[in-house]
């Protein structure tokens, strides 16, 4: 998708603060953080979201909430706690249309969300 904005993060296209990479996944601090630490998380491969998603992506699936984990690690708040958000679609929230997680935490987090 050469018009999307995550896949031109992934080809690093436009610049990100980097969390980290690999093969598969791009990891970057979110630029609208909504807690002290906000991370996204995209596979490289364009993927519109969760519902769009099918058996292929099975395992991009499983290394999105592995390396959310690994970030909510790198970043300190694994201990405290935090939350991994996954939006689809319009009432979802989702803005961007390429399958991507949130990584939040460094405060407490309400529930439910608006
Ligand atoms: P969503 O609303 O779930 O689709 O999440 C998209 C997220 O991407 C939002 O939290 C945005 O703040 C974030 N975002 C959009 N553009 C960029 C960018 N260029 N760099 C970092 N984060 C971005
Ligand atoms: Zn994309």
């Amino acid at each position: 998708m050469s018009d999307c904005i995550f896949c031109k993060i992934a080809r690093h296209e436009i610049p990100a603060r980097v969390l980290f990479e690999n093969d598969d996944l791009f990891a970057f601090h979110d630029i609208n953080p909504q807690a002290p630490v906000h991370i996204v998380i995209i596979p490289k491969v364009h993927v519109e979201n969760v519902l769009s998603a099918s058996d292929e992506h099975t395992g991009i699936l499983g290394k999105l909430l592995r390396a959310a984990a690994g970030a909510a690690t790198q970043t300190g708040i694994a201990e405290t706690g935090f939350r991994v958000v996954l939006n689809n679609g319009v009432d979802g929230g989702q803005s961007v249309d390429h399958l991507h997680v949130h990584v939040l935490g460094g405060r407490k987090l309400a529930w439910p969300p608006g």
